[in-house]
């Protein structure tokens, strides 16, 4: 374990065998379809890469980059679209993928403009939940992991751009957040 993680919360194998489970139920879901896989940068990098390779049917994919939070951990509630897609929505089954959904903000803005592009379908799929910290209605369709209200790190999340690279989904200890 990384020496400022004071906790795991989802193994790396939790989180690979979620990942076959979740791989399976979309196959099975976009058998007919050829979706288009849209990952919210950059925190859903590992989770998208590791989810398509379970997802056992055509599909397409192509990145976003959005913002809602700031430097370090607090929610700012606005919405920036940092780097778009490439790939137009319109006519598409439409299937995003989250590391985390928190206030619900970046999902609630992306959804509705995916519609507003004309897209077919617009489903969710996060690896995290955390329904506590819900400030509008919506949820997401597919959830790796419900997780307190607890800032997270690793598999893709980031504390100060740092931790995305570790294997598992931990708590960092407070020392760290005070230096
Ligand atoms: P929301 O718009 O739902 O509040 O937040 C979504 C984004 O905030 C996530 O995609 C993620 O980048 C960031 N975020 C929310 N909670 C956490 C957390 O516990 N840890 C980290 N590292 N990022 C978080
Ligand atoms: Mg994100
Ligand atoms: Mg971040």
């Amino acid at each position: 374990m990384h020496k400022d993680v004071l906790e795991v919360l989802v193994s790396q194998e939790e989180i690979q065998e979620k990942i076959k489970e979740l791989g399976g139920r979309l196959t099975e879901d976009y058998k007919d379809k050829f979706p288009l896989v849209v990952g919210i940068l950059k925190g859903s990098l590992p989770f998208m890469g590791d989810l398509i390779q379970q997802i056992d049917s055509h599909l397409e994919y192509d990145m976003m980059d959005v913002s809602s939070y700031g430097h370090g951990f607090k929610t700012s509630g606005e919405v920036k679209i940092v780097k778009d897609l490439n790939t137009s929505v319109a006519g598409r089954d439409v299937l995003i993928i989250e590391d985390i959904i928190d206030s619900g903000n970046t999902l609630d803005y992306l959804v509705k403009l995916f519609h507003y592009r004309k897209a077919n379908s617009v489903k969710i799929v996060t690896l995290l939940d955390k329904p506590d910290g819900r400030q509008v209605d919506i949820s997401p369709d597919y959830t790796g992991f419900v997780v307190p209200d607890k800032f997270v790190i690793g598999y893709g999340l980031d504390y100060i751009e740092r931790y995305r690279n570790l294997p598992y989904i931990g708590v960092l200890k407070p020392e760290v957040y005070e230096k």
